[in-house]
């Protein structure tokens, strides 16, 4: 990995050499990726699929061999269990639509968590309004870790699906996911994961991890914006009806009665994001070229580093502080509101998220309205967590 791969980082904002630590809401592309893009635009562009002419052969080939790409990624056991979406927000509302048809009645419970991104909850609860279904929370202790104790006594035998992150995009927690599938099989329940903040950093692979679904953004794997995945046990996905209708995900169509495709593109209405497909396997071939265990280490290292050196600073508070945390880091300090903080570290070319993160549940949870989050990627340093914390000691001068 090389810094120079990814050409927006020598940039400067303000005159200032850009500091990027938001990287849990996107992260910047390797210039492989941007050419992959303008490449198919400039030599390949065709819509896929059913196409008989060679540019069209030729898109298809590519978006196919991306689905296989993501399959070994995840170690799924068959493309038929990657369904293309938009994103990880847009797999999850597919989960909540579909699997809600065909798994869930009147009264049946689904589980997540307190440390949920809005994306694992809202769908839930616009079924819940559709449906009736019962939504239920599991509280999560100070440190940021789950409650499993409490976990086990939310389950009932309605309870269908236990949905939940693999990484908090606020914590940083690294939920223990074999052992949740374990537990929520125990109970003859089902397990969804968002791996929205873990396919970035480490190795996944479903198999291993026992999940039943998982769904991640290509955006925050280096990817291209607007391209997703939603990976699916295939006898499931079978039982779930589309999610949308129109081309693409038929089979057969006449006025009377309309029959869908097989899996994976019964689930893939109208032309997909075929040059977001083949851009996202770029960034995967990228990243495996560096390696995932090798992206863990140095992001581990960068979290270790960042968690002691923000703990120098006086009156901060982390949220988040379990041992097995991934590449975020979210704190406050007394006295200074999130916002401000994070526009003067603005002003010193510093880029941190500041907000509720999409987690008001998880807010209201630590009693604030809002917190700094700084997240880290393969391409940052020591020396920018070193920028960060002098830039926030500088700033915390102006206000005590
Ligand atoms: N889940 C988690 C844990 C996230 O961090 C995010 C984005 O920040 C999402 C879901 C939603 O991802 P997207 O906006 O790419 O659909």
């Amino acid at each position: 990995m090389n810094r120079s791969d990814f050409p927006i980082l020598s940039r400067t904002v303000y005159g200032k050499p850009l500091v990027y630590l938001d990287n849990a809401a996107t992260t910047q592309k390797p210039q492989c990726v941007i050419d992959a893009i303008a490449e198919e635009y400039c030599s390949v562009n065709a819509n896929v699929h059913r196409g008989v002419h060679f540019l069209s052969t030729q898109a298809t080939e590519l978006h196919e061999a991306a689905r296989e790409r993501v399959r070994t990624f995840i170690n799924a056991t068959s493309t038929t269990e990657i369904i293309f979406t938009r994103g990880t927000t847009e797999s999850l509302n597919l989960m909540a639509s579909s699997y809600g048809d065909a798994f869930l009645k009147e009264g049946d419970e689904v589980i997540v968590t307190e440390m949920e991104h809005h994306s694992n909850i809202v769908p839930w609860q616009m079924l819940r309004e559709r449906k009736g279904i019962i939504l239920k929370a599991v509280p999560i202790a100070d440190d940021g870790s789950l409650d499993l104790e409490k976990l086990e006594t939310l389950f009932t035998p309605r309870t269908r699906l236990l949905s939940v992150c693999h990484v908090s995009n606020v914590l940083g927690t690294m939920n223990p996911i074999r052992q949740l599938a374990d537990i929520a099989h125990a109970h003859n329940a089902h397990l969804l994961v968002d791996a929205a903040q873990s396919v970035p950093h480490f190795p996944v692979d479903v198999q291993a991890l026992g999940c039943d679904f998982l769904a991640f953004s290509g955006h925050k794997v280096y990817g291209p914006t607007g391209i997703g995945v939603l990976y699916g046990r295939e006898a499931l996905l079978d039982m779930m009806p589309p999610y949308q209708g129109g081309g693409e995900m038929i089979a057969r169509v006449t006025f009377e009665r309309t029959t869908y495709e097989r899996l994976p593109f019964k689930f893939e209405a109208g032309t997909p994001d075929y040059v977001g497909t083949h851009a996202l396997a770029v960034a995967l071939d990228y990243l495996s070229a560096i390696g995932m265990e090798h992206i863990h280490e140095h992001e581990q290292d960068l979290t270790a580093y960042a968690m002691q050196r923000l703990a120098e600073i006086p009156d901060l508070q982390l949220y988040g502080t379990t041992p097995t945390k991934d590449a975020v880091c979210a704190f406050n300090i007394n006295g200074i509101h999130h916002l401000d903080l994070g526009t003067l570290l603005d002003r010193l070319g510093i880029a941190i998220r500041t907000g509720h993160h999409c987690a008001q549940p998880l807010m209201a949870r630590y009693g604030v309205e809002g917190m700094c989050r700084a997240s880290f990627a393969l391409y940052n340093t020591r020396e920018e967590i070193d920028a960060l914390v002098a830039a926030i000691l500088r700033v915390r001068k102006m206000f005590v």
